[in-house]
């Protein structure tokens, strides 16, 4: 999500005449864009200003300019205390900003210093400029926001209620992407699947039917979606994999913990079996579909069989991949003031063993993938020279000797070789 706001930002920027450069000398304007998830990302923005900021004092001691902003959820969140704490701060606004850019950066160079946390009644999407290519992987922002309100998450605080942008200006801009190289599609949400946005003739779709439409867009190959939550998995999607090839059999869907006693606690509102269910109903669906998922560990009240049961489901389900934090308390979240608060060893330990368990299925996978052909998108130069880089359909990462004419397309691979992390594979038609 942050990955696309930046680029957004920069496309709102653009017409102002700034463009990107590769080093902090060269730029007259940096913003961190930040992450309030845990508290290790909103420590690091602190961190990261410190380093940064003698760019600025020494392109000021030479009678230079440069604007320092922070952006995002961190920003949202603590607002004017960053002024505060980092005086060489001249920006600091929202995730639901973007698109007042300009008039904040006037603003700015004017030497005034700006706060925007407002959640303004305007969609920002309304006001972006149109997008500068983003290559063969593109992302398309659907939905934002969250009213789901689990206990140890800020993001209902940071991004704000939920809202689906309408069908037509999703499909239009998907579009837009695949006329400037996008083959394969992202649909971005913070609940994805909650999307309920309003087609052209008043009826509301799903995500489901939203990928249908997306699917038929022409020069779109293949679709991904991301964030979803379990409780948004409606027969609507679960059929969209059953008929849609277009989209990829890979999906990431967050189950947090696998005791139902933590499930309840987080307010996530289904329980360790609901769970093991929607898999086996998507797998009905889409036989070769694989999962990634989410983890917490050491939630308040955790107790040694809560984490056996987390790690029970995983022995269940075998997911691909998965990310997995210890769980930091959020200021301002009811989880923040719950008691039987998880020891930092005992965390610690919980942690690695769910770690080693996924990395173990992950390889095994990785394995199994050896000897098949598969359709990779190289996105980018690969590691070693001569190398292209890109992804399965099960998302994972390949990285094979290719000409750099097939950058930007689908391409059959077949893999040769696994690591933990990552496929080697070999191009037939190099
Ligand atoms: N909407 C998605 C998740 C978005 S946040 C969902 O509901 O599943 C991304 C991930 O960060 C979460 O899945 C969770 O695993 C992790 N996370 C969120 N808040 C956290 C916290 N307070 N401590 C540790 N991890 C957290
Ligand atoms: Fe956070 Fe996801 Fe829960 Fe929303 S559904 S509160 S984004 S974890």
């Amino acid at each position: 999500m942050n990955v696309y706001d930046s680029s957004r930002m920069a496309d709102i920027l653009r017409p102002l005449g700034y463009a990107q450069v590769d080093v902090p000398e060269d730029a007259d304007m940096m913003i961190l864009n930040t992450c309030h998830i845990r508290e290790k990302a909103t420590d690091k923005v602190f961190s990261e200003i410190g380093r940064l900021k003698k760019h600025k004092d020494e392109k000021e001691a030479k009678g230079g300019k440069m604007l320092m902003a922070v952006a995002g959820c961190v920003a949202q969140a603590e607002g004017d205390f960053i002024l505060q704490r980092a005086p060489v701060i001249d920006m600091v606004f929202g995730p639901q900003t973007y698109h007042e850019l300009p008039e904040m950066v006037l603003k700015a160079n004017g030497n005034e210093r700006v706060v925007n946390t407002d959640f303004p009644t305007i969609s920002k999407f309304d006001h972006f400029p149109e997008e500068q290519n983003q290559g063969a992987a593109a992302f398309l922002s659907i939905q934002e926001g969250c009213d789901k309100f689990c206990t140890f998450c800020v993001v209902p605080y940071t991004r704000g209620a939920e809202y689906s942008r309408p069908v037509a200006k999703i499909i239009d801009e998907a579009k837009k992407l695949v006329d400037q190289g996008a083959k394969e599609i992202t649909l971005l949400g913070q609940n994805v699947n909650a999307y309920h946005g309003e087609n052209s003739d008043g009826k509301i779709w799903g995500l489901g039917r939203l990928i249908e439409a997306v699917a038929e867009v022409k020069g779109v190959e293949q679709i991904r979606y991301t964030t979803s939550h379990p409780r948004d998995v409606d027969e609507g999607l679960i059929n969209a994999h059953r008929d849609i090839q277009k989209l990829a059999p890979f999906l990431h869907l967050p189950v947090q913990s696998g005791s139902d006693k933590i499930l309840k606690a987080m307010n996530r509102k289904h329980t360790g079996d609901r769970y093991r269910e929607i898999i086996a109903d998507i797998r009905k669906a889409r036989s070769d579909i694989v999962f990634s998922s989410d983890f917490i560990v050491g939630f308040p009240g955790e107790t040694d069989q809560d984490h056996e049961d987390t790690m029970q489901l995983i022995r269940d389900v075998v997911f691909a991949s998965a990310y997995s934090f210890k769980y930091s308390a959020r200021p301002g979240t009811p989880a923040a003031n719950m008691s039987a608060l998880v020891r930092e060893d005992v965390k610690t330990a919980r942690l690695t063993e769910i770690q080693d368990l996924i990395a173990a299925q992950y390889f095994d996978f990785n394995k199994a993938s050896i000897g098949k052909t598969m359709s990779v998108l190289f996105e980018r130069k690969g590691k070693k020279e001569g190398q292209l880089q890109g992804r399965t359909p099960f998302f994972q990462a390949v990285n094979a000797e290719a000409n750099d004419r097939l950058l930007g397309q689908f391409v059959d691979v077949t893999i040769t070789a696994a690591t933990p992390n990552a496929l080697v594979g070999e191009v037939k038609t190099i």
